[in-house]
């Protein structure tokens, strides 16, 4: 669990005995999501509250649906205690996605654990926006009911710039999606549950601290799709910057004298590095086609250009930021080992604070999607 964000009550004198039960009611449940299956005992030794106030908040959890015992193990002295664990039949968050060419939907319990999930192909760049609202909707629908589980939220991945209040503001492979109110409307069509929005990118870079190798804590995520969006993480937390729209890096310029974009600039990463692009520059159908003959002379040339321009932009990027790990997912973690050390080779050469090592993503392809799910759950936690 990340601790970034936790509530942590500074105002003790001000804020009443209330406010401090929730925020032990939050401890005592990190604990148990850290280490679960844990006894009360432990829980108390680890938080320093006394084995009285435990039992008291844990018979609160439990009694709210986020925790459950455990049979208690034999043998011991004294009463058994039977070790307390998240409740895997408990409240579950549901992620959606609208991709420029798909949608998904998945539902995961508390613990994180993907319990639904379905993708099916759906045109954004020619569909009118309410069309696709409604597609992510029924999908929606279908994982609430094969999860069995009940949904407290949701949270919508999207393939561009989101504002606070729940917009799509601007998606440049998505021309009819400006000012989309995304939350509002999803949420009327789901019968009223809260519903949040981030960028896909942003959200598949959690899904890698959340669920990825236990020390990647700082990192930049960048995955390839039609478009390429990278998030940025930093000490464990999501590096939004000033208005929440960090991480543009497919449209980091790598030939200032190259192809217009769909941004309205020219010669961006995305023109290069973009699935499409990539696919067109390898003679490929698709992308099965370009994963199955990569080893072949002509889709090994265009992954290499793909490559030496995702390492340009890669570099300037770790020279700013000073991250020492670069995580390629979606298209790029499918394209695997050879990938890899092309972008590696141009971040050694061109990388000038210290060595960045660039791994492939563990959650891989869906990442995203697993990603907004769990920040539903993890709100709930945070604050049970
Ligand atoms: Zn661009």
């Amino acid at each position: 669990m990340d601790v970034t964000g936790w509530p942590f009550d500074h105002h003790g004198s001000r804020a009443g005995a209330g406010s401090v039960r929730r925020h032990n009611l939050a401890l005592v449940l990190r604990q148990v999501a850290d280490g679960e299956p844990v006894s009360r005992a432990a829980v108390a030794a680890r938080t320093g509250l006394t084995r009285a106030t435990v039992s008291s908040l844990a018979d609160e959890l439990l009694t709210t649906g986020l925790l459950t015992e455990l049979a208690a193990a034999r043998g011991g002295q004294g009463r058994p205690a039977n070790p307390l664990q998240l409740n895997r039949s408990g409240p579950a968050g549901l992620g959606l996605e609208i991709g420029v060419d798909h949608v998904g939907a998945c539902v995961v319990d508390l613990t994180g654990t993907v319990r639904a999930t379905r993708t099916v192909p759906s045109p954004h760049r020619t569909l009118h926006p309410h069309t696709g609202l409604a597609l992510v909707a029924g999908l929606a629908a279908e994982v609430i009911a094969g999860a069995g589980l009940t949904v407290i939220g949701a949270t919508v991945a999207l393939p561009g710039v989101v504002g606070p209040d729940g917009v799509l503001q601007r998606a440049p492979n998505l021309p009819h999606w400006v000012d989309v109110p995304v939350s509002p409307a999803l949420s009327e069509m789901l019968g009223g549950p809260p519903v949040a929005v981030g960028n896909e990118a942003d959200l598949a870079a959690l899904a890698e601290l959340w669920f990825g190798a236990p020390w990647l804590t700082d990192f930049l995520y960048v995955s390839g799709e039609i478009g390429v969006g990278g998030g940025i993480v930093l000490h464990g937390a999501l590096f939004r910057g000033a208005g929440g729209r960090a991480g543009e890096l497919g449209h980091v310029v790598v030939d200032a004298e190259g192809s217009p974009c769909s941004c309205g600039g020219r010669g961006c990463l995305e023109q290069v590095a973009g699935q499409e692009e990539l696919l067109r520059a390898a003679g490929a159908r698709d992308v099965d086609d370009l994963i199955a003959r990569r080893g072949a002379e002509g889709p090994a040339a265009a992954v290499g250009v793909a490559g030496r321009a995702l390492g340009v932009a890669l570099a300037g990027a770790v020279n700013l930021l000073d991250v020492p790990t670069v995580v390629l997912g979606g298209l790029y973690a499918r394209l695997g080992e050879g990938l890899r050390e092309i972008v590696q080779c141009e971040l050694r050469t061109r990388v000038v604070a210290r060595p960045v090592e660039v791994v492939l993503s563990e959650p891989g392809t869906g990442g995203a999607l697993r990603g907004a799910a769990a920040t539903v759950v993890r709100e709930r936690l945070r604050h049970p």
